[in-house]
């Protein structure tokens, strides 16, 4: 059994160090616990740790453990496919993955049939991965230009990303400094529906580095609960 608490107060102060070793604080940095493949049990045990907010990266996953965990802010920051939307839009506080403006129209559209705004990040692609969803840098504006107009019920919070792979996170840091250069661009623009708050970057294995280029949420799985077993989780969603 993994010590959860533990790990959590590790993963805790590690953020704290990396938010102070570039001038913030550290409860200006969000720490969102990734619980992908992990029980309601597991869940549960890192809520009674002190987390606040949690990450799943399929909706399939927040369906079936949505009425098992205790009450806690749900992101969903996987990719999301346009026909699943019905399923979180009542559950989730934060959409990370808005990386289409078919995508954002679905969401406009539930949310509106439920009575909400529905805040999300539109998710970069920084390194143009093949393998990673996202737009592209050049792209963003464009994209966050159309769901303004077209969106009513969806606020734009800010922008989200997964660096590339890298032995050295240090490495693949010119991403992480990519976004924040477009974060920061953005930040300036005064819309109502336009309202940055969150930089969401940063991993198990380079959160300290997002950290420094500027990330002020973080999402951080295996450090919390441990190495995943996929082979437990079922397939699809
Ligand atoms: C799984 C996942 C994470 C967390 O990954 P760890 O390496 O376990 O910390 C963060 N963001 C996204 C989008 C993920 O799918």
């Amino acid at each position: 059994m993994e010590d959860i608490r533990g790990n959590l107060e590790k993963v805790e102060k590690r953020i704290a160090e990396a938010a102070e070793g570039s001038g913030r604080k550290p409860e200006d940095v969000l720490l969102v616990a990734v619980s992908k493949t992990r029980t309601p049990e597991e869940i549960n045990t890192a809520i009674d740790a002190g987390v606040t907010h949690i990450g799943e990266n399929k909706v399939q996953e927040i369906m079936d453990k949505y009425d098992e965990v205790k009450p806690v802010k749900w992101h969903m920051i996987g990719h999301l496919q346009t026909n699943k939307v019905k399923y979180i839009i009542d559950k989730v506080d934060l959409i990370h993955s808005v990386d289409s403006l078919k995508l954002a129209k679905e969401i406009d559209k539930r949310a509106a049939s439920h009575g909400i705004t529905m805040d999300v990040l539109v998710q970069i692609n920084p390194a143009d991965e093949e393998s990673k969803f996202g737009v592209s840098l050049g792209e963003t504006k464009g994209l966050i230009e159309d769901i303004l107009e077209q969106c009513e019920n969806v606020n734009i919070r800010g922008l989200m990303s997964v660096a590339p792979i890298a032995e050295d996170p240090r490495d693949v840091k010119v991403y992480f400094d990519k976004v924040k250069a477009e974060y920061d661009e953005f930040s300036r623009i005064d819309h109502p529906r336009l309202d940055f708050k969150y930089l969401s970057m940063g991993m198990s294995h380079d959160f300290e580095v997002a950290i420094e280029a500027g990330a002020n949420l973080v999402r951080v799985g295996s450090a919390i609960f441990g190495e995943r077993d996929y082979s437990k989780v079922r397939i699809g969603g």
